[in-house]
């Protein structure tokens, strides 16, 4: 089977990661035709949480509850990180539109503007970010008034101790106890989380789960539990369970694959296309030609006989580092997959990786990716744009290591920002 596109699209996104889907709704936002492609499939294995920047410099460690405080000795001691060629209200705004596109999908996130916030995690620890599930935002809240909080476990769920969380939690939330219940429903052995997320959409669900909870409340004013309260009806699940209960409750995100990433996914999958974004999941860009009027020609296939070619004014690489493809690491270089574009990158094989693999400053090769421009247009080898229509946001810019920054969606979200936003410079011509 076979798809022809006839006109040109403003602008093709390649990769359906957190970058891309947010370059998607930026751009369609700003009125540009999009069509994008790629699998969203790597979304659930995040949080949920939407990290803004948590840790810099990475060599001390040291931890920032003010992000924008943070993101100042960020941009004066890394002047080529991505985060360095945007304003610090370019970085919020990423972050408002994103977050008001996820609360009409009916995924309200909730962000403290100024700070930082502690999210209890299923190993008893708190985890800094920026932006957080609605769904989580009572457990911060009831940790910062010490208030009495029950942790409910669920019997056969992996990774979710309630008992060890209290332990581990006894100094710094005194009045918080433990208790695990069986889901209704169970036959014993291991729960999943997505079923029991699912199930929960069904009002006996919730009823059969709160009076399973209300022989342990023993006078506690919160209730924690882990990240099951529904799918895409999560806000009404979350409003129900704290009804029947008498009391808020709260999530608290799981090991992943997580059902707060997949509420993320779904969000995306489902409300993209409503806004005109037309999504080719599950598929991938095998070929990219340059045309001559400064627009790609993409060669795109997925399912067993299916494929298509689609052409676009202008292309934005949202391709991942290593977990999504947009690089891949040889014997002797690492690669960029699609139009073998430099990458930034040690010399030598040797200096990819420090000796110790808990080397405080963190590897080499985590650095890795693609320069740009100002404009996020990737340059080639005489630091000059590759081309004039082509775009790169997310994980696979160089002179970044989101995972020990602590700023993965963060930058996705914000050179998504930067990147759309000259994409529509360049088509109008007003680009230098
Ligand atoms: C386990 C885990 C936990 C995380 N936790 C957090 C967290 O707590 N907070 C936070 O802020 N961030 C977190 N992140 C980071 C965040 O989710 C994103 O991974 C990060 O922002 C990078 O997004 P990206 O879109 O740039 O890349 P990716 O997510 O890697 O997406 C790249 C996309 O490009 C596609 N692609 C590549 N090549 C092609 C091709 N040729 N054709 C079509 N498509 C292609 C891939 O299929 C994929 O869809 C976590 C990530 C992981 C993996």
């Amino acid at each position: 089977m076979s798809d022809q596109n006839s006109a040109p699209v403003d602008l093709i996104v390649i990769g359906a990661g957190m970058a891309g889907m947010a370059a998607a709704l930026l751009a369609v936002n700003r009125g540009l035709t999009v069509a994008q492609v790629g699998s969203s499939a790597e979304i659930i294995f995040a949080s949920g949480l939407l990290d803004l920047l948590g840790v810099h410099p990475i060599a001390t460690g040291r931890i920032w509850r003010d992000p924008w405080a943070a993101v100042d000795a960020l941009r004066r001691d890394l002047p080529r990180h991505p985060y360095a060629r945007l304003s610090k209200a370019d970085i919020q705004g990423a972050f408002t539109e994103f977050c008001a596109f996820l609360a009409d999908a009916g995924l309200p996130y909730w962000i403290d503007p100024g700070r930082n916030s502690p999210v209890l995690t299923s190993l008893g620890t708190f985890k800094l970010t920026y932006a957080l599930p609605a769904s989580m935002q009572p457990g911060v809240a009831a940790r910062a008034a010490g208030r009495r909080c029950l942790i409910v476990a669920i019997k056969g769920l992996k990774g979710f101790s309630a008992p060890q969380m209290a332990a581990s939690l006894a100094a710094s939330w005194p009045h918080l106890r433990a208790a695990t219940v069986a889901f209704p429903g169970a036959q014993g052995g291991e729960v999943y989380p997505e079923k029991m997320a699912r199930a929960m959409e069904l009002p006996a669900a919730i009823e059969d789960l709160a009076a399973a909870i209300r022989p342990h409340l023993d006078g506690a004013e919160v209730v924690g539990l882990p990240s099951i309260l529904g799918v895409g009806g999560c806000r009404a699940v979350a409003a129900a369970l704290s009804t029947a209960l008498e009391r808020p409750v709260f999530e608290i995100p799981s090991i992943p694959p997580s059902v707060p990433g997949l509420r993320l996914k779904e969000a995306c999958e489902q409300h993209l296309p409503r806004k005109g974004v037309r999504l080719f999941l599950e598929q991938r860009v095998t070929e990219v030609q340059p045309l001559g009027d400064g627009g790609f020609a993409l060669q795109v296939a997925g399912r067993p006989g299916f494929q298509t070619r689609l052409t676009c004014r202008s292309l934005l690489m949202a391709t991942g580092r290593f977990l999504g493809a947009g690089l891949r690491a040889e014997r002797g270089r690492i690669r960029e997959t699609l139009l073998d574009l430099p990458v930034f990158q040690p010399q030598d094989r040797r200096q990819w990786h420090r000796r110790d693999f808990l080397d405080s400053r963190g590897h080499p090769v985590n650095q890795a990716g693609i320069a740009t421009d100002r404009h996020f247009r990737p340059l080639a080898t005489t630091g000059r744009p590759a081309f004039r229509q082509l775009f790169a946001a997310g994980a696979i810019l160089a002179h970044q290591d989101w995972m020990r920054m602590k700023c993965g969606s963060g930058l996705a979200l914000a050179t998504a920002l930067g990147a759309v936003r000259a994409c529509r410079r360049a088509l109008a011509g007003t680009l230098d």
